[in-house]
C-alpha cells in the first residue's frame, strides 16, 4: 500500500485507545528496523525525519528508501512524518517531496532556539495547515517548548520553563485545525531528560490529564518519551563507553498518557542507544573485523528489538490489518467537507 496520511493511524488508534510510536530515521538500517518491527508485532509505522535527518541523508534517499519500504512491507500501515518542522518553507518542502504528515513545530523561532509569541506559532501553524489538508496530509502542531540537548531542537531550554498551558492550547487547537499537538509535560529531547526517577514534580503527568479532559477529541503527542532504560547504558558503557547515569520518562507514564489522548509517542534515544551498544560490543570483542556489515547488523537488530518492544507496550502491536488505507485525496475531501460543513 502506498504512505498513507498520519491522521488516519491516530484516528484508528483512539477508537481501539492505543498509542502507536514514531521513530527517528536517517539511513536504511533505521527503516529496515522499524518495518521488520512492524512486521514481527503487526503493527501501524510512524517513520519520522527531523530535518538533521533530512540533511545528513539529502532527503530523497530516505523517501525513496521509504517507497521501498512500502513495496517491501504493503500489509503495513506506514506513514513518512517530518518531526519539527521548523517553518512553513521546510514543511511545505516535506510536503512536495512526498512527506504524508507534518510537524509545523511554531512553538520556536525558524532557529529552532527562541521561544515565539503564541500569534506567530498559530499563523505559521495555520499556514500550514491549510497547505497541507488541501492535499490530505497530515499536521502536528506544539504548544509550550520542551527541554532542548546542546546542539539539537530547543537547545538549552529548560523543561519545566515552558509547560503547555491548557487554555493556550484549546486555543491553540481551534484557531489552527491540527490534527495533532504535541505537548510540553517536563520532558526533553536526548539522553539527559531526568537526573533520577521523575516524579509528578519533573514530569507534569497532570498537566497532560487536564489539557485531555479540555481538548478530548485532539490527538495529543508526547516527544522526548524514551525510557533510557539503564540495560542499554550498561552496554554502552560496558564496552568502553562514557555516558553519564541518566533517566528516561518510565513506560508506565506512557501508557498513563495512552489512557489519557496520547496517541503519538517519539522516541529516538533508545534506538540511537540500542545500535551503538551494539556496535561498541562488536568493536570490542571482535577488534579484527573491519566489514561494516558485521556491526551494522547488530545495530540494526538491536533497534528493531527495542522498536518491537515499543510497539507491544504502547498496544499498537496486532493492529496493522485492521483497516483499509484511505487515500490522500479521500483525506483531502474530508477536510475539505469538514471546512464547509
Ligand atoms: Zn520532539
Amino acid at each position: 500500500m502506498p504512505l498513507v496520511s498520519m491522521r488516519q493511524l491516530l484516528d484508528e488508534a483512539a477508537q481501539g485507545a492505543y498509542g502507536v510510536g514514531a521513530f527517528n530515521v536517517n539511513n536504511m538500517e533505521q527503516i529496515q528496523a522499524i518495518m521488520e518491527a512492524a512486521r514481527e508485532t503487526k503493527s501501524p509505522a510512524i517513520v519520522q525525519a527531523s530535518r538533521g535527518a533530512r540533511s545528513y541523508s539529502q532527503d530523497r534517499f530516505l523517501y525513496h528508501l521509504m517507497l521501498a519500504a512500502t513495496e517491501l512491507y504493503p500489509e503495513i500501515p506506514t506513514v513518512l512524518h517530518l518531526d519539527h518542522g521548523n517553518s512553513v518553507e521546510t514543511c511545505k518542502s516535506a510536503i512536495a517531496m512526498g512527506f504524508t504528515s507534518v510537524m509545523m513545530d511554531g512553538s520556536l523561532m525558524p532557529d529552532g532556539k527562541t521561544p515565539s509569541t503564541f500569534e506567530y506559532n498559530v499563523k505559521a501553524t495555520r499556514e500550514v495547515v491549510e497547505t497541507a489538508h488541501s492535499k490530505g496530509i497530515t499536521v502536528e502542531g506544539e504548544i509550550g517548548c520542551l527541554g532542548g540537548i546542546e546542539d539539537g531542537h530547543g537547545a538549552g531550554l529548560d523543561a519545566l520553563s515552558h509547560l503547555t498551558d491548557p487554555d493556550q492550547a484549546v486555543e491553540f487547537v481551534r484557531q489552527t485545525g491540527v490534527d495533532a499537538l504535541a505537548i510540553a509535560i517536563g520532558t526533553s529531547h536526548g539522553a539527559y531528560k531526568f537526573t533520577k526517577k521523575p516524579t509528578g514534580e519533573t514530569l507534569k503527568m497532570d498537566r497532560l490529564l487536564e489539557i485531555h479532559r479540555r481538548l478530548p477529541n485532539t490527538h495529543l503527542v508526547m516527544h522526548g518519551s524514551s525510557s533510557v532504560p539503564k540495560e542499554l547504558q550498561d552496554i554502552i558503557n560496558q564496552y568502553g563507553g562514557k555516558l553519564k547515569p541518566t533517566w528516561g520518562v518510565p513506560i508506565e507514564e506512557i501508557q498513563l498518557g495512552i489512557k489519557n489522548g496520547v496517541r503519538k509517542i517519539n522516541v529516538d534515544t533508545d534506538n540511537r542507544l540500542a545500535m551503538t551498544g551494539a556496535i561498541r560490543k562488536v568493536f570490542w570483542e571482535k577488534p579484527e573485523e573491519f566489514d561494516p556489515r558485521s556491526y551494522l547488523k547488530p545495530a540494526r537488530d538491536a533497534m528493531k528489538k527495542v522498536v518491537a518492544q515499543r510497539m507491544t507496550q504502547f498496544g499498537q502491536a496486532g493492529h496493522a490489518g485492521d483497516y483499509a488505507p484511505i487515500s490522500l485525496e479521500e483525506m483531502a475531501k474530508r477536510y475539505q467537507q469538514h471546512l464547509t460543513a
